[in-house]
């Protein structure tokens, strides 16, 4: 993966500063609830590159982004065909999961246009899958602790 230098390599969110680090969850809730936290704090612009074998917690903490947003947990689904998904909040939210993505085809998903949008929230499940890297990304590694113990590492890229 190559990290697009022509855009600010920071977050121009100072509040999620305080959520950079390493977390212990004990349960999906508990994953929800951190994903929420984070949901209310956002501006805009954003983008979370979730990632993290098949179970990790991706999808669970991509609801808990979207509760935080004022958007209905259940909506937010791991999708079958489509990649992105918008949804309506206090901010929009792109979901996208790149899990199905043929390589190379991602040219085709508008994800310039989407990175762009200061007025949008993105979670990409699956980032590591991407070509580019979008500077200023804050990246969400997700790891198998135990059945219901997850390891969440947040921190910014670059
Ligand atoms: P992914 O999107 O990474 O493939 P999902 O979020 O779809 O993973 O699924 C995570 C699964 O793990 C769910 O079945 C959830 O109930 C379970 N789980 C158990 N403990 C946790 C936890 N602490 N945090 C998140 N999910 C957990
Ligand atoms: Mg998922």
């Amino acid at each position: 993966m190559t990290v697009d230098p022509s855009s600010e390599p920071e977050t121009t969110n100072q509040k999620l500063e305080t959520f950079f680090g390493e977390f212990i969850t004990h349960s999906p809730e508990e994953t929800l609830a951190l994903g929420k936290r984070i949901g209310e704090q956002l501006k805009g612009g954003e983008i979370f590159l979730l990632r993290g074998d098949l179970g990790a917690g991706k999808t669970v903490f991509a609801k808990g982004l979207a509760s935080g947003l004022g958007i209905e947990p259940d909506d937010v689904t791991s999708p079958s065909f489509t990649l992105v998904n918008a949804h309506e909040g206090r901010l929009r939210l792109y979901h996208i999961d790149l899990y199905r993505l043929d390589f190379g085809s991602q040219e085709n998903l508008g994800l310039p246009e989407i990175f762009a949008d200061g007025n949008a929230v993105t979670a990409i499940e699956w980032a590591e899958r991407l070509n580019v890297v979008p500077a200023g990304a804050i990246d969400i590694e997700m790891s198998y602790v135990s059945d219901c113990e997850r390891g969440i590492r947040i921190k910014k890229t670059g």
